[in-house]
């Protein structure tokens, strides 16, 4: 019986495919899975590539593992895609070959053309059609830029000889030999073309970044068909039944469905993604609105913030400070201090996201004394995940998204009792992490498997019960350990803007 769906989750330094099977409680269960790094190119600074074709391939070759390791393609149902958002591919129609690496979500070689038009005022503009901010981030400006970079591109695409996308969009394409050029709303919400509230692109954004309609895919729910596999790829015209950005794909993974359900990943960097329900939410805060998914005749938009340091604050406690040899011993040291002892760590190793938006600040500790030790500030490293977890919170509440009641977690930081505790107790929230932690990988797998009718909604049904951690801390001691992360907060803008202070 055609039971299993194959997820590929093509991120941003790794492919991966996992093969799910439904089981017994409900949910979905990997059974096999296959991995193969990608390499990054930095070609200018600020610049970050991949190789498409390089991309393509480990797909191809990862999803035929665990085809064999599954016991076969008659066993496979459907494919789920979930990818790194915002990436841009543009490829030649005809012969299916990349006219130019990839240009990858971090790179900032745009930033001038998105800043041009935010000085010349689009940005209320854009951010209420798209929920999105003017910046080099986001699709729209990277698929203009490889139409001018690569000669004769722009004349071939209005005859339909180029074609853009995002990864999911570049790899549906690929399986499908050239017959199907779609993408899904998810991946779309994040080009900066579409409309938030109708799910459409809009002419007059495509005219104002440059980017001419005839090169965009076709825009479909999250769990629609897609195309169908050419057979000679993976031994059978699998359908491809479902897609969603990677954040997305976590919401729909950790089963965040409805209003005031969120989810955090903490990896190098956190992403937070709030559900707020059927239509979208407009940020005053600078949080990003975006669309969460859209399956049949049900959508659940969000908004979404991130922090820039999480798990780097602990990776440069171990490599750049020296104070820990592995992440995992930071959990043993903070919780040998009965307190902070007044320090904090502010991680603007980047600068500060949202809602700060300080991009000159940079990394600050205060509050130190002769009693401090290194575990002060270890601990003050974990404790910062918790208060800027908070800060996004608060954001999400200024904007009027509706009261989170469980705060889903997932991410390589999560493996911290200690921190996830007190996450907990700083945003006042019960925190859960799944026991199965590809949420990512989930997602796609659970679209997929709804759209070809294995399973009949996208709840969560776990095989295992998720860890959860419940607020202990008194309400003025919280108040009083804010004030001090806000202090820091401030001398650490304060450091970067010191003519302003
Ligand atoms: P990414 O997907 O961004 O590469 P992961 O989800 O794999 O990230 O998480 C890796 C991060 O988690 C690293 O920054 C590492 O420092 C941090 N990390 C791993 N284990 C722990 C731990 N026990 N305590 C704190 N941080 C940890």
């Amino acid at each position: 019986m055609k039971s299993l769906i194959l997820a590929i989750d093509q991120g941003t330094t790794s492919t991966r495919a996992i093969a799910f099977e439904t089981a017994p409680e409900g949910g979905l269960r990997p059974v096999a899975v296959s991995q193969i790094a990608l390499e990054q190119h930095f070609p200018h600074s600020g610049w970050v590539e991949h190789d498409a074709a390089e991309i393509w391939t480990a797909t191809l070759q990862t999803c035929r593992e665990v085809i064999r390791k599954a016991g076969g393609v008659w066993r496979f149902a459907a494919i789920g895609i979930t990818n790194q958002r915002e990436t841009s591919v543009l490829w030649d129609a005809a012969t299916g070959e990349p006219l130019h690496r990839a240009i990858v979500w971090q790179d900032r070689r745009t930033a001038a053309a998105t800043g041009k038009l935010a000085a010349a005022g689009h940005e209320p503009m854009v951010q209420a059609a798209t929920g999105l901010i003017l910046d080099p981030y986001f699709s729209a400006s990277k698929f203009a830029w490889l139409l001018d970079a690569v000669p004769g591109a722009r004349d071939r695409a209005a005859k339909g000889e180029v074609k853009v996308g995002t990864i999911e969009t570049w790899l549906i394409w690929k399986l499908t030999a050239g017959t199907s050029h779609v993408t899904d709303a998810t991946n779309a919400s994040r080009t900066s073309l579409m409309d938030l509230a109708t799910r459409e692109w809009r002419s007059d954004l495509a005219e104002l970044f440059h980017v001419p309609m005839a090169v965009l895919p076709e825009i479909r729910n999250c769990a629609d068909r897609m195309g169908d596999c050419e057979p000679a790829l993976l031994g059978a015209a699998l359908p491809i039944h479902g897609a969603a950005g990677d954040q997305q794909a976590a919401l729909v993974g950790h089963g965040a469905l409805k209003a005031g359900d969120a989810k955090i990943t903490y990896g190098t960097g956190a992403f937070l993604v709030a559900n707020v329900g059927a239509a979208p939410v407009g940020s005053t805060s600078r949080l990003l609105g975006t669309l969460g998914y859209a399956v049949g005749e049900d959508a659940a938009y969000a908004l979404e913030g991130s922090i820039f340091s999480a798990g780097s604050a602990i990776q440069w406690l171990r490599d750049g400070l020296k104070v820990i040899t592995e992440s995992r011993q930071s959990e043993a040291m903070a919780q040998g201090l009965k307190d902070n002892g007044g320090v904090y760590l502010v991680p603007g190793f980047t600068g500060l996201g949202a809602p700060w938006w300080e991009p000159e600040a940079r990394g600050t500790i205060t509050g130190l004394t002769r009693d401090s030790g290194p575990a002060h500030i270890v601990r003050a490293g974990l404790e910062s995940l918790a208060y800027q977890t908070r800060d996004l919170l608060d954001a999400l509440a200024k904007d009027g998204a509706p009261r989170l009641k469980v705060l889903k977690v997932d991410g390589g930081v999560t493996a911290n009792a200690f921190a996830m505790q007190f996450v907990a107790d700083i945003c006042d929230l019960v925190v859960e992490r799944p026991a199965f932690q590809e949420m990512t990988a989930l997602g796609a797998a659970k679209l997929a498997a709804l759209g070809v009718g294995l399973i009949g909604d996208l709840e969560d049904h776990p095989v295992d019960p998720p860890a959860r951690w419940t607020p202990h801390m008194e309400a003025a001691e919280r108040e009083r350990l804010l004030k001090g992360w806000r202090g820091a907060v401030r001398a650490a803008i304060i450091a970067a803007n010191p003519d302003e202070a």
